[in-house]
């Protein structure tokens, strides 16, 4: 099956065409600046024209369009819900019929995480596995279930997708999300600035002097020996770990897979995380599998083919 993909994200779009588990050509859109989804559909429809026809093909030969947004979604409605404030025009706009009228196919919308999960277990690590639940670490902490081989929607489209609002503190720093202490307002992206500035004795750290200080460098200055980022590493492995025992507590699976922009330091965050579910979660069958996610950017793309192969699922 062929198959077009789009992954829209936060401050881009890419667009691939895909052939079962094969990426055939893709093409990113810098979408950073754009206000609103109308400005950047023209585009969308270029690409997506473009795509097709650069391999001689028409919309006959694709089967269609599958898109993970970046936004809460309802799946079955075949509906974007909410992006959290990125492209406010997007509930007055029925994408899926746009796409249909302007490049002549039918389309199917999903979140991004549950499309990437969908994508890694087609394709990626999670291959030959039903019960896979997905953990994605950058920015924020974002995630999707998949149990007996069926993605998790739930009756809001929220089920699996929140695993990064698990609370992690009961008392902890304030979430984006209106809560307390969720495990992305304890060790993500967005909070790791702000853990740093209010860590007792910050102040004589080497992490100060970042700008912007990430993951790349809390990781690279922890292991440079500086004591506070040795401390707070360690603090937001063992967030993200708690996190995955109660993912693993909530779903059952029998692996978890973990993703996201945090991954370059794999070697350190996959053993860290595994060892802590083995020796913390109760699971008397057997030990769950914790794997890095080995399709990267790709991973939503890859989710189109199994996404509009299970069409049928939900009308
Ligand atoms: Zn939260």
């Amino acid at each position: 099956m062929k198959a077009l993909a789009i992954d829209f994200g936060g401050t881009h779009a890419t667009c691939g065409l895909v052939e079962d588990r094969a990426l055939l050509a893709h093409e990113t859109i810098d979408t950073d600046c754009a206000k609103s989804l109308r400005a950047v559909l023209p585009q969308i429809r270029d690409t997506c024209r473009g795509l097709i026809q650069a391999r001689g093909l028409s919309p006959h030969d694709i089967a269609g369009v599958a898109i993970g947004f970046a936004a809460l979604v309802d799946s079955c409605a075949n509906r974007i819900l909410s992006t959290d404030g990125k492209y406010e025009d997007v509930k007055g706009i029925d994408l899926a019929k746009w796409i249909h009228e302007n490049v002549g196919l039918v389309a199917r919308i999903e979140n991004d995480a549950r499309m990437a999960l969908l994508g890694e277990s087609y394709a990626g690590v999670g291959r030959g596995f039903t019960d896979v639940v997905m953990m994605t670490l950058g920015t924020g902490i974002g995630g999707a279930a998949m149990i007996e081989g069926k993605l998790l929607h739930g009756k809001h489209a929220q089920a699996g997708c929140l695993g990064g609002h698990i609370p992690a503190v009961f008392n902890g720093r304030a979430c984006a999300c209106g809560a307390v202490g969720c495990a992305e307002a304890e060790a993500s992206g967005w909070s790791l600035p702000l853990i740093v500035k209010a860590w007792p004795g910050a102040t004589d750290s080497v992490l100060l002097r970042h700008s912007n200080v990430g993951f790349k460098e809390l990781f690279e200055e922890a292991a440079s020996g500086d004591q506070v980022a040795v401390a707070i590493r360690d603090r937001c492995l063992n967030v993200w770990a708690a996190t995955a025992v109660g993912l693993v507590h909530a779903y059952d699976p029998e692996m978890i897979v973990v993703g996201g922009g945090v991954m370059k330091s794999a070697n350190v965050i996959i053993p860290y995380i595994e060892s802590y579910v083995h020796k913390y979660a109760w699971t008397p069958w057997g030990k769950v599998k914790v794997c890095a996610a080995e399709l990267g950017n790709n991973a939503v793309l890859m989710g189109a083919v199994p996404l509009l192969s299970q069409d049928n699922r939900s009308q």
